[in-house]
């Protein structure tokens, strides 16, 4: 699967491509060159991949984002994808929306302080989460050896990294008089502030966190990193699911996530989300997901490494895995908890002669669905 060029072919339907090709696109998406039979009707776009999302690069990193602007329908949710090298700075800043993320390589040190001037640094690995709530201002360090790459998801579509409040552009922007007033200096102590705006800029590599920790008025009365990867998953004979919401990472309270792992062969079972829609991120693997929208409609995405997939709430869909590796993606919501109906438990907990009476399959079927969680179901 996926490895031979698709060709909208089936029997007597389709034909050949005369004109332009795209054969390595074409090959990345062979369910829409050949949808299923079961596919109908028109669904907006729900892929966009990260490659195509304009770089920002920079002295110490790069930055490319997939906001409203590149996936239409992502109204509640933006996402930016990060590099910082050792010692690179995502410059001290805030923004109008809470910021949620995760490690995807590397380390990093962040730090952050809130209303009470309570301070907060930690440094973060591969597997971690950050939440940084709306307005509380912060920053992104990379650290040895290589520095870092992580994922950041804000609570609205229409954020945008090249409009947040950075420190240096503040400054830079304030009647000097204004400045010495402030911290009662001279003016000559702003004689070096940057003229325009950092983002994101080379520095050296801090030192430990043990030499480099401020307290500030104490500490934050939450956490506002999280061990995602050291949770203890829910395993199942197809693969793997960590859940993170307030009940584990009190901080995040206007995101909660799911970091989905599924053997090849097997899949993210059938089901849907009563609490929202679904922002995907795939980290690794490949993936088919169809999407059903009511009315007799339905579309199929193929997704690879480096995707975002979106599924509108509460429409319901399957997430195969549909290459010879582990697939790894996250399901993020706009909430402060996790919450998913499986098809195989709404049918298997309403009363069996009800069921039958709808679909006419056998008791049998419906006696073999497990009562415990079964969120990746096996090949
Ligand atoms: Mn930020
Ligand atoms: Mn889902």
């Amino acid at each position: 699967m996926g490895n031979s060029q698709p060709e909208p072919i089936e029997g007597k339907l389709g034909g050949t491509i005369l004109g332009p090709t795209n054969p390595s696109r074409e090959a990345e998406n062979p369910t829409i060159m050949k949808p299923p039979s079961t596919d109908h009707g028109t669904l907006p776009n729900l892929k966009w991949s990260f490659a195509d999302s304009h770089m920002r690069l920079n002295e110490g990193g790069w930055s490319r984002q997939t906001t409203v602007r590149e996936l239409p329908i992502s109204k509640d949710f933006a996402g930016v994808n990060m590099r910082l090298k050792a010692g690179g700075v995502r410059e001290m800043h805030w923004h109008k929306e809470a910021e949620w993320s995760y490690m995807l390589k590397g380390r990093a040190r962040i730090t952050a302080v809130d209303e009470n001037g309570c301070a907060f640094q930690d440094d973060v690995e591969e597997g971690d989460l950050w939440f940084f709530p709306a307005g509380i201002p912060h920053s992104i360090q990379g650290l040895e050896d290589d520095g870092c790459e992580f994922l950041l998801v804000f609570d609205q579509g229409d954020f945008s990294e090249d409009s947040t409040f950075l420190v240096s552009d503040w400054l830079a922007h304030t009647p000097k008089e204004v400045l010495a007033k402030n911290f009662g200096v001279h003016e000559s102590a702003f004689a070096h502030i940057p003229k325009k705006e950092l983002y994101i800029f080379q520095t050296q590599v801090p030192p430990p966190l043990s030499q480099d920790r401020v307290t500030g008025n104490g500490k934050m009365p939450l956490s506002l990193s999280h061990r995602m990867l050291k949770q203890k998953p829910i395993v199942t004979k197809g693969g793997k699911v960590w859940i993170t919401d307030t009940s584990n990472f009190p901080a995040s309270k206007t995101i909660a996530a799911a970091l989905v792992e599924i053997e090849p062969g097997a899949m993210r079972e059938l089901h849907w989300h009563p609490n929202g829609d679904e922002w995907q991120f795939y980290i690794s693997g490949q993936a088919r997901m169809t999407v059903f929208a009511a009315e007799g409609n339905a579309r199929t995405f193929d997704f690879q490494a480096g995707d975002v997939g979106f599924v509108p709430f509460p429409m319901p869909h399957y997430v195969e895995n549909t290459g010879n590796t582990t697939l790894r993606f996250l399901e993020i919501f706009r909430s402060d908890h996790f919450a998913d109906v499986s098809l195989a438990k709404w049918l298997a907990f309403t009363p069996h002669e009800l069921v039958r009476a709808h679909l006419r399959i056998d008791e049998s079927l419906l006696a073999k669905i497990p009562k415990y969680r079964t969120p990746v179901v096996p090949a």
